[in-house]
């Protein structure tokens, strides 16, 4: 299959110009290099512009409701196993709203690739700060509200003891496709943040500035390096690449390394119970 022919007839109503095209073609292009039938394959969302996304994609679809996207995959995953199933959704919907339902996502460990399009703006209701907007911005912008610090989702990932983690730029088409493509390949809950321009509620040319900001992470990064990510995520730059990526095998007695940098993942630590005994006993 060619990346075409995993798109719907129905033609995407995003400004010109937006970064979520770009994510639409690299998703597209990682799901030709797997080679997943349409009908194997599942794209929800909850609100948003990006969240429209499951619409263009020639699969089992559902732009559900505001941040809920990630339990409804999740019930979706464990029912029908076989299904590929991918969550994607903006800044706004995954970190205000929806945020309670990520680290309890990250924690039940299920096969789902979540991929978020950052830019840091709520789009479809015009242009409202969200919880990754930058003070500066915002300042400059004149938005209402309180200067409120930015969230840094890679770094909340990390605490909660996502087992997988990669940014990308909705501009660098062959490094997004590559992350998304890894993303789905890891078995477990698997996070990519994509760095992506609004370009009607940030300036235009936002995604090219925000790209100037980024570095590619060095050959020899070990992936494997828990610290190493964390520094990665507390850079004033954005790093692009697999910040982090768990042995699969180690399962839940990653926490075990968890609840040593973070202090939050500390319920099954030290154990080595799968997550399919946990979700039994639960
Ligand atoms: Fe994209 Fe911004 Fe337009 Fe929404 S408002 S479609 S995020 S450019």
């Amino acid at each position: 299959m060619k990346a075409k022919d995993y798109r719907t007839t129905l033609e995407p109503v995003w400004c010109t110009g937006c970064g979520d095209f770009g994510v639409l073609k690299g998703l597209t292009q990682a799901l030709v290099d797997l080679e997943i039938p349409p009908e194997r394959l599942a794209v929800i969302s909850g609100i948003g512009c990006s969240s429209r996304l499951p619409g263009y994609t020639r699969s089992y679809a559902f732009n559900s409701i505001h941040g809920r996207a990630l339990p409804i995959a999740t019930g979706l995953k464990l029912s029908r196993p076989e299904i590929t199933t991918l969550v994607v959704g903006g800044d706004g919907d995954g970190f205000s709203i929806g945020l309670g339902h990520l680290p309890h996502a990250i924690r039940r460990d299920v096969d789902i690739t979540y991929t978020v399009l950052d830019n840091g703006i709520y789009g479809l209701t015009k242009g409202q700060s969200s919880p990754t907007t930058e003070i500066d911005f915002k300042r400059s912008r004149g938005l209402a509200g309180p200067d409120e610090r930015p969230l840094n989702p890679v770094l909340l990932v990390l605490s909660t003891g996502c087992g997988f983690v990669a940014r990308s730029h909705a501009g660098n088409l062959p490094h997004l496709r590559e992350m998304i493509r890894e993303a789905i390949r890891y078995p477990g809950f698997s996070f990519v943040h994509v760095l992506a321009g609004c370009v009607t509620y940030q300036t235009p040319s936002y995604g090219q500035e925000i790209y100037q900001r980024c570095d590619v992470l060095p050959q020899g990064y070990d992936s494997s390096n828990l610290t190493a990510a964390i520094e990665a995520a507390r850079s004033d730059r954005f790093q692009l690449g697999i910040l982090y990526r768990r042995d699969p095998k180690i399962g839940t007695e990653g926490a075990v390394e968890m609840a040593g940098v973070a202090g939050v993942w500390k319920a099954h630590a030290g154990t080595d119970r799968g997550i399919e005994d946990v979700a039994h006993e639960e």
